[in-house]
C-alpha cells in the first residue's frame, strides 16, 4: 500500500498538526514518526517532525501542500519520546509542535545533520596498495604511515600525528598519489569502558544498604522512591550503587541536578566510579557538545547523563533508572513559555518505560512528601550523617534591642572569629545580591523605583549601577536626587557586596569569598571557588542560595544566617515551605565531616512558631504541620492548581481579557462544576518588565475537571479571534506567585 500523506509538527504556537502530501519518490518508503522533514508553511520552508503516517486529519476541503524533503531515513526520536511529548503537551496545555522541539538540540531541530563531527581520515589509493614499503626506506616517516594504515585499516589524521607522523609526510604521500584523505563521522566516545576499579569503596550503613536493596529490587518496575535523607546522610552514595546495578545490565541512567554549578563536581564524582562514559549536559554547553551528548545518549554510547532541567527530554537508547537530586528545587520548573516540571515529566517518562525513579532530598517538597505519606511513593529514610557527624546545633540570636554592625550581631562576629582562629571555615548566608536593596534620598525620601516594575532597584558597587532584579534593567546611580537635587543618599539594607566589604575589613587576616550569581558569571569561576574552598584553609564563605545547594564543604563549622525573617511573611502561600527548605539546606553545610557544626540564626522574631519548629523540631515535622494547614484550606497538594495570566501594556486591558475569558467560558455546557475560580486578580507584582499582569487562579479536587476546564481555556485562547494586544499563558501546577 502506498502512503499518500503524513502529519507533521511544525514549531509554531498553533495547536493544529498539519498534513502534507508525499511526492512520488517518498511514497514507497515514507518517513517514519520522529523523522524530520522540510515542509512549506505560509511563505517559508520549515523543518518539522513527522507525527503520523498515512492518516489525514485535515479539515475537509483543505488543499494540502506537498512535503519538500525528508531529512532522516530513520526516525531520530523513538516511540517513548513521542508518547512523552504527547502527554506533556496535553498535560501542560502547550502546543505539541513546540514541545517536541525540547527533545532536540536547537540546531538539529532546525535541520542540521544529526551526526558526530566529521574528521579527516587517511586511506591507501589503489596505487598505494601496490606500493612496496621498502621503496620508502629513505623516508622512514612515510614508510611508518603506510604501515600504520595497513595495520589499523581505519586511521584518522589525528591518530597518525599521535603516532609521530608529521603533516608534511602525510602531504608528501598524498602528492605522490599513494594515499588520500577523506572525511568521516567519528564518535568521541569509546565503545566499551571498564569502570575504574581502583577506588576504595565505602562500607554502607544499614539504612543505606536497605535503600540500595529496595531500589535494585524494583529494577523493571515503575516505582517511585523518596530518598528522604538529612543533609550529608549519603544519598548520593545510595543512588550511585543503585545506578551501578543498572549499568551492569547494559542500561543507562539519567540524573537530574538543579544547578549548572553542581555539574562539574557531579561529573567528576561519577567518573571516579563509572569511568569516561559519564557526561554532563546543560544549557552552557556549545552546539557541538550538545549534539554529541544527544547522539551519544540515543545511540547508547553514554551510560550516564547528569544534567539540568532540560535533560529530562534527552533520548536514551535504554534508560534503566532516573534520579532527581534535590527534587524540591524550584529550578526544575520552567518559568516561561513551556512551563513544565522536569520532575513530573521524569515521573511520566519512568511510567512509560516501567523503570524506577529516585527522588532525593533532605527537604522534600510538600507534594512529594504527601505522595509518600499516602503510600504512592516508597519512603527510604536516612536519618544519620554518613560520616558519623551529627546534625549541626541551631543557636537563635534574638536581634531585638541589639545594636548591629552592617547586619551582624556581636555574638555572630565573636563566634565567627573564634572558628576562624581555630582554623575552620565559616559560611555567612544572605539571599540578596548587590550592595543594598534600595537607595533613598535622605532629604526628600525619593526611592530607587524601577520604571518597568513594581519594585525597587538594587544598588551595586562593583560595577557601580542601579539594577532591577526582576527585569534586569540598569542605570547609573544618580549623582543628585532626581526629585530634589540633594546629593545626600542612604544605601538602605544589606546585600552580599556590602557584607563582603564589612567582612573583608573585620576579618582582614582571612580570605573572604563571595559567591552569588554576579561573582560566578564567568564559566569557570564557580569551579575555581570550589577548588579554593576545598584546599581547606580557614576562610569566610559568603553567599546566596547558590552556596546552599548540594555542596560538601568538610571544613565549615559555623553557618551564620543573617536574616532568618525574610520570607516569613511572604504573600505567596508557598513562602514558608521555601524558607524552611532553604534554611535547612544552608544549615546542612555546617559540620558535615569530623568537626561538629553550629548554625547561628539571627532573627527579630525567634519565637515565631515556624522558626521555633525549625530550631526545635525538624524539616519533616515542619513540613507535616504545613501539610495539615494546606489540607484545612484545600490548597495544593490537596487540590490541583492552574494559573492563567494575561499581560499587556495596560492594566485594564489585561484585566478585561481575563474577565471576558472566564465570563465566556462560564456559558459553556462543558464548564466543570467542581472547580474553584479565583480572579481576575492582579499578580502580586502587577507591573513587571513594563507590562501589567492579571491572573485567574483555578483549583479543583479533580485533576480531570481541571484539565477539562483548561481544554476550554486553551481552545478559546488559541482562537484567531483572541486579541493580539495581550500575551497570555497557562501554568499548570504553578510554583511561584510573583
Ligand atoms: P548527601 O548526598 O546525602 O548530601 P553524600 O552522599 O554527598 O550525602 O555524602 C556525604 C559525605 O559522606 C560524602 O563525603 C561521602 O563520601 C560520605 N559518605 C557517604 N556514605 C558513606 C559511608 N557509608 N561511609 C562513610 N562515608 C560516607
Ligand atoms: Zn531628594
Ligand atoms: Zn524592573
Amino acid at each position: 500500500m502506498s502512503i499518500e500523506q503524513v502529519e507533521v509538527l511544525v514549531p509554531v504556537p498553533i495547536l493544529e498538526k498539519f498534513s502534507y502530501l508525499l511526492p512520488d519518490q517518498f511514497k514507497e518508503k515514507p518517513p517514519m514518526p520522529g523523522s524530520r522533514v522540510i515542509v512549506p508553511f505560509g511563505n517559508r520552508d520549515l523543518s518539522g517532525v513527522v507525527w503520523n503516517v498515512g492518516k489525514n486529519n485535515a479539515p475537509k476541503g483543505r488543499k494540502l501542500k506537498y512535503l519538500i524533503e525528508v531529512l532522516d531515513s530513520k526516525p531520530l526520536l523513538d516511540k517513548e519520546s513521542l508518547l512523552l511529548a504527547d502527554w506533556a503537551s496535553r498535560y501542560y496545555h502547550y502546543p505539541l509542535g513546540e514541545v517536541i522541539s525540547y527533545f532536540f538540540p536547537p540546531s538539529i531541530r532546525k535541520g542540521k545533520e544529526a551526526k558526530f563531527a566529521e574528521v579527516k581520515f587517511l586511506e591507501l589509493t589503489s596505487k598505494g596498495e601496490f606500493l612496496n614499503v621498502e621503496d620508502l626506506s629513505k623516508a622512514p616517516n612515510q614508510k611508518k604511515l603506510i604501515e600504520l594504515i595497513k595495520e589499523k585499516k581505519d586511521l584518522s589524521q589525528k591518530a597518525a600525528t599521535a603516532y609521530g607522523v608529521n603533516t608534511s609526510s602525510i602531504n608528501a604521500l598524498i602528492d605522490k598519489g599513494f594515499i588520500s584523505r577523506y572525511m568521516r563521522e567519528l564518535s568521541p566516545y569509546k565503545k566499551v569502558e571498564t569502570p575504574n576499579r581502583n577506588r576504595t569503596r565505602k562500607k554502607l550503613n544499614e539504612e543505606q544498604k536497605f535503600a540500595v536493596d529496595s531500589i535494585i529490587k524494583s529494577e523493571n518496575k515503575n516505582k517511585v522512591f523518596l530518598l528522604n535523607g538529612i543533609t550529608g546522610s549519603g544519598k548520593t552514595e545510595v543512588y550511585i550503587r543503585a545506578i551501578q546495578e543498572v549499568i551492569k545490565k547494559g542500561k543507562q541512567a539519567l540524573i537530574l541536578i538543579p544547578e549548572i554549578g553542581l555539574a562539574p563536581q557531579a561529573e567528576e564524582r561519577f567518573k571516579k566510579y563509572f569511568g569516561e562514559r559519564v557526561l554532563s549536559f546543560h544549557s552552557a554547553k556549545n552546539d557541538r557538545e550538545k549534539i554529541d551528548a544527544w547522539l551519544g545518549a540515543s545511540k547508547g554510547l553514554i551510560d550516564i547523563i547528569i544534567g539540568t532541567r532540560s535533560s529530562v527530554f534527552m533520548p536514551m537508547k535504554d534508560i534503566g533508572i532516573i534520579v532527581i537530586d534535590e527534587e524540591h528545587d524550584l529550578s526544575y520548573k520552567q518559568a516561561d513559555r513551556f512551563r513544565y516540571s522536569a520532575r513530573d515529566i521524569a515521573l511520566y517518562r519512568a511510567k512509560i518505560k516501567k523503570i524506577p525513579v529516585v527522588l532525593a532530598s533532605a527537604t522534600p517538597s510538600l507534594e512529594t512528601l504527601n505522595n509518600s505519606l499516602q503510600g504512592k511513593y516508597e519512603m527510604l529514610n536516612l536519618t544519620k550523617r554518613a560520616t558519623g557527624a551529627s546534625l549541626p546545633r541551631y543557636i537563635p540570636v534574638d536581634l531585638r534591642g541589639k545594636e548591629l554592625k552592617e547586619g551582624f550581631s556581636d555574638e555572630l562576629i565573636e563566634r565567627s572569629e573564634e572558628e576562624l582562629k581555630k582554623g575552620n571555615q565559616i559560611l555567612i548566608f544572605l539571599n540578596r545580591r548587590g550592595y543594598a536593596p534600595s537607595l533613598i534620598c535622605k532629604t526628600c525620601g525619593w526611592l530607587s523605583n524601577c520604571d518597568r516594575c513594581d519594585a525597587l532597584m538594587t544598588l551595586h558597587k562593583r560595577p557601580p549601577k542601579l539594577q532591577c532584579h526582576h527585569c534586569e534593567s540598569q542605570k547609573d546611580k544618580p549623582k543628585v536626587c532626581p526629585s530634589c537635587q540633594s546629593d545626600d543618599f542612604l544605601s538602605y539594607g544589606y546585600g552580599t557586596e556590602r557584607v563582603e566589604e564589612f567582612l573583608t575589613q573585620r576579618f582582614s587576616k582571612f580570605p573572604v569569598l563571595r559567591i552569588d550569581s554576579d561573582s560566578t558569571k564567568k564559566k569557570e569561576s564557580m569551579n575555581e571557588y570550589i577548588d579554593s574552598i576545598n584546599l581547606g584553609k580557614p576562610m569566610v564563605l559568603l553567599g546566596t542560595q547558590l552556596l546552599a545547594k548540594g555542596h560538601h564543604f568538610p571544613e565549615v563549622t559555623l553557618v551564620g544566617i543573617l536574616d532568618a525573617d525574610s520570607g516569613l511573611y511572604s504573600a505567596d502561600f508557598r513562602g514558608s515551605e521555601r524558607v524552611a527548605q532553604l534554611m535547612t539546606q544552608v544549615a546542612g553545610r555546617a559540620g558535615r565531616d569530623k568537626k561538629p557544626g553550629k548554625v547561628l540564626l539571627q532573627s527579630y522574631s525567634p519565637d515565631h512558631p515556624q522558626i521555633e519548629e525549625l530550631i526545635n523540631g525538624s524539616y519533616e515535622s515542619f513540613a507535616k504541620n504545613l501539610l495539615k494547614e494546606r489540607k484545612s484550606v484545600k490548597s495544593p497538594p490537596f487540590a490541583f492548581q492552574a494559573k492563567i495570566q494575561a499581560e499587556s501594556a495596560n492594566s485594564y486591558i489585561s484585566r478585561d481579557f481575563i474577565k471576558n475569558l472566564i465570563n465566556n467560558l462560564k456559558k459553556s455546557k462543558a464548564f466543570p462544576k467542581d472547580i474553584r475560580v479565583v480572579g481576575p486578580l492582579p499578580a502580586i507584582m502587577e507591573k513587571k518588565s513594563g507590562v501589567y499582569r492579571w491572573e485567574l487562579n483555578t483549583l479543583s479536587g479533580s485533576r480531570k475537571s481541571l484539565h477539562q476546564f483548561l481544554d476550554l481555556v486553551q481552545a478559546s485562547l488559541y482562537s484567531p479571534k483572541t486579541s493580539k494586544k495581550v500575551r497570555w499563558s497557562i501554568d499548570v501546577d504553578p510554583l511561584s506567585s510573583i
